[in-house]
């Protein structure tokens, strides 16, 4: 077994900035767990801990049932594919693959055997001979993943390994990525800033913020109910509808609670109708802009005139912007005013 779990991890560097402020997280064995949050919240320091490149300030970080706090990175039986793939120039494919192996003493029967098998799935067969300079990006990537996968370790750990690959080949070697691990079914964690990436890959994700876990949880169940601001504005893209309750309009709407409280509505949850649905929202707009991207349509509208005299409560949208999905049949035009409403408010 190959559970991960942190325990009241913190992490302060020499400079005493506190990057982790007491991190816990359970990953199961074979799970897929990504850490996702925005540039500077942590999250490679956590993974480096777990790597052990960057030492434990305090609590304790276990893998397998084993604390590993004072364990050397080789000695923890994990691989770590990074960004920038970290390959060796001078060397060939194969030995780029072999090169961990070797060092370890393996026989080269054994070596040869494991490395054809992970060329195999990686599709990499015919470029052993190749050098990386000799390789496309995503062929490097897959190089990378392969030199991970031939030590068979207990757990993989991903730095943004995609980062540098066109938006094209990111969204094909994510679901390669996926695939792999499904059929190794090797426990794997997984550090990203891009929300799309994390949501597609995670069997637990992880939002950071500031050194701290906002939420921990099934993708679609965040999305479904983010428990903070935070992750209702960071998960999605375009992001979460947040309004105060207080805007008159909506107070209203809600049956007058007076309560201060941030209503979230997702874009793709109102459609253009005069009507109002029972126990929903309805909000008058004026559409500022659009965006057709081909299946959708993104309107940006602002809200009545009335409404926006409601300050902003934090995490919430500008006062009076509303960002509405429709399907890429549709437009308004600029300036029209239109009617919108939601029944599933959050
Ligand atoms: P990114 O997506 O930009 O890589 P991240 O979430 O991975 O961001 P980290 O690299 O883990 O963030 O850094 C977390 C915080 O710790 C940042 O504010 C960073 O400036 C700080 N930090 C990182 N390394 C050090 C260091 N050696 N000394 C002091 N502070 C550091």
């Amino acid at each position: 077994m190959a559970n991960v779990t942190l325990r009241d991890v913190r992490k302060a560097y020499p400079n005493g900035f506190e990057a982790i402020k007491g991190v816990d997280v359970d990953v199961a064995d074979g799970q897929f767990c990504v850490l996702v949050g925005p540039s500077g919240c942590g999250k490679s320091t956590l993974l480096r801990m777990v790597a052990g490149l960057e030492t434990i300030t305090s609590g304790e970080i276990d893998i397998g049932g084993r604390v590993v706090n004072q364990v050397e990175p080789a000695d923890r039986d994990i691989a770590m594919v990074f960004q920038n793939y970290a390959l060796y120039p001078h060397m060939s494919v194969f030995n780029n693959m072999a090169y961990g192996l070797r060092n370890r003493g393996m026989k080269e029967a054994e070596i040869k055997t494991r490395v054809e098998e992970a060329a195999r799935i990686l599709e990499l067969g015919t470029m052993l001979t190749r050098k990386p300079g000799q390789l496309s990006g995503g062929q490097r990537q897959r190089v990378a993943m392969g030199r991970a996968i031939v030590r068979q370790p207990k757990v993989f750990l991903f730095d943004e390994p995609l980062s540098n690959l066109d938006a094209k080949l990111r969204i094909a070697m994510r679901v390669e990525i996926r695939k792999l691990q499904r059929r190794l079914n090797t426990t794997s964690i997984y550090v990203t800033h891009d929300q799309l990436e994390a949501m597609t890959l995670a069997d637990v994700l992880v939002v950071m913020n500031g050194g701290q876990v906002e939420q921990v949880g099934n993708p679609l169940a965040i999305y479904e109910k983010p428990a903070t601001t935070f992750v209702a504005s960071f998960i999605g893209a375009p992001p979460m509808n947040l309004m105060s309750t207080r805007a008159d309009e909506i107070r209203s709407q809600l049956g007058g609670a007076d309560d201060a409280g941030i209503l979230g509505i997702r874009p793709e949850d109102f459609v253009i109708t005069d009507q109002t649905p029972t126990g929903g929202v309805a909000l008058a707009l004026t559409v500022e802009a659009i965006e057709r991207v081909g299946a959708e349509t993104f309107v940006y509208g602002s809200r009545a005139h009335d409404e926006q005299r409601v300050a902003a409560t934090p995490g919430e949208l500008p006062p009076g912007e509303v960002i509405v999905r429709i399907p890429g049949t549709e437009a308004p035009a600029i300036g029209q005013r239109i009617r919108v409403a939601a029944v599933r408010a959050k």
